[in-house]
C-alpha cells in the first residue's frame, strides 16, 4: 500500500516556516511583502479561491489588497488597475485570478503584469528564464509537486519522469523542473499514443489532464511516485484527481490524495513567491 503524501500538513509547515521569514522582512523593510489580486465577476469557484490565498496571505502575515471589479469591468479598467499595481511599491506580486468572463481577452493582461511582480510565474519572460535555468517567478502548482516528491524522499535525479498535460501552467513548467532535477522526462498529451505504456515505465508520474480517474490504477509501475494534480467534480458532487486513486495506491510506493494533496500546496508556494518578490524587490532598491 503506498505513503499518502499529505499536501494539507507540508503546506501547514511552509506556512508556518514563511511565517517567521515574513515577520524578518518587514522588521528590516518597514513594511510587509504585498500581494495585489483582482477578481472580476462573481465566479463562485474563484471567489472561493481568492478568499483562500486571501485568508493564507493573512495568517501568513503577508498584505494582500484586494481589487474586485464588476463581471462586466473593460479590457481598458483591467490594463490601468495593473499599470497601477505594477507601479505601487508596497505591492510585490500581482495575481489575475483565472478565468476572466468571456469578453475579457486574458493573455494581453497576463503579459502587462510586470515580470518582477509576476507571483503566478505565467509572464513569457519567467517562462523563458526558467527554460534557460534562471528560474525567478515559477508557476505555483509545479513547485507544489516537485516540493511533495522531495518531502516525500523520491530520487529525481535519473528518474523516469512521466508528466500528462502540456499545459503552460502545470505540464511544460513542471516537466521543466523534473528535467532541473535530473530527471529523464516525457511529456504526454492528447495525441500520445499509447499512454498506458508511457505510464507504465515511469518511477514518476504527474497527472495533469482533468478528466476524471483517467489513469489506471494498473497502468502504474510498482514502487513508482504518484503526484496527481486534477481537480475534477464528478456526479454526485465530490471531487476526484486524474488517478484512479484506489487501485493506483495499490501499487504506487506513493501518491498525493485529491483532495490534500497538490491543491493545498498551490496556494503555500503563491505565499513563497510573494516573499521572494519582495525580497528581490528590495535588494534591487538597494542597488539603486
Ligand atoms: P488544461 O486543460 O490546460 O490541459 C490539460 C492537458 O491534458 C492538455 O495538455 C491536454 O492535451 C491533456 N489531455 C487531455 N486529454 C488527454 C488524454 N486523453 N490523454 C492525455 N492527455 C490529455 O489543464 P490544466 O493543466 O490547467 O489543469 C489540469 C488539471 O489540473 C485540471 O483538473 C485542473 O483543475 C487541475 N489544476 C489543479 C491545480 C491545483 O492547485 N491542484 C492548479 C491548476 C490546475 P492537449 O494539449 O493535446 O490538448
Amino acid at each position: 500500500m503506498a505513503q499518502i503524501i499529505d499536501g494539507k500538513a507540508r503546506a501547514k509547515e511552509i506556512r508556518k516556516q514563511l511565517k517567521g521569514r515574513v515577520h524578518d522582512f518587514q522588521v528590516e523593510a518597514g513594511h510587509p511583502p504585498g500581494l495585489g489580486v483582482i477578481l472580476v465577476g462573481e465566479d463562485p469557484a474563484s471567489a472561493v479561491y481568492v478568499r483562500n490565498k486571501e485568508r493564507a496571505c493573512a495568517r501568513t502575515g503577508i498584505r494582500s489588497f484586494h481589487h474586485p471589479l464588476a463581471k462586466d469591468a473593460t479590457q481598458q479598467q483591467l490594463e490601468q488597475l495593473i499599470d497601477q499595481l505594477n507601479e505601487d511599491p508596497e505591492v510585490h506580486g500581482i495575481l489575475l485570478q483565472l478565468p476572466l468572463p468571456s469578453h475579457l481577452d486574458a493573455e494581453p493582461l497576463l503579459l502587462r503584469i510586470s515580470p518582477d511582480k509576476d507571483a503566478d510565474g505565467f509572464h513569457p519572460v519567467n517562462a523563458g528564464r526558467l527554460a534557460v535555468g534562471q528560474p525567478t517567478f515559477v508557476p505555483c502548482t509545479p513547485l507544489g509537486c516537485i516540493d511533495l516528491l522531495q518531502t516525500a524522499g523520491v530520487t529525481l535525479q535519473g528518474a523516469d519522469a512521466v508528466v500528462v498535460g502540456r499545459s503552460n501552467i502545470v505540464g511544460k513548467p513542471v516537466a521543466q523542473l523534473l528535467l532541473a532535477e535530473g530527471a529523464t522526462v516525457t511529456i504526454c498529451h492528447s495525441k500520445t499514443q499509447n499512454l498506458a505504456a508511457h505510464v507504465g515505465r515511469a518511477d514518476v508520474v504527474v497527472a495533469a489532464v482533468g478528466r476524471p480517474e483517467m489513469i489506471r490504477g494498473e497502468w502504474i509501475k510498482p514502487g513508482a511516485a504518484v503526484i496527481d494534480v486534477g481537480i475534477n467534480r464528478i456526479d454526485d458532487g465530490s471531487i476526484v484527481g486524474d488517478v484512479e486513486f484506489a487501485a493506483a495506491s495499490e501499487r504506487a510506493g506513493c501518491i498525493t490524495p485529491v483532495p490534500g494533496g497538490v491543491g493545498p500546496m498551490t496556494v503555500a508556494k503563491l505565499l513563497e513567491n510573494t516573499l521572494a518578490g519582495a525580497i528581490r524587490f528590495e535588494e534591487c532598491k538597494l542597488q539603486e
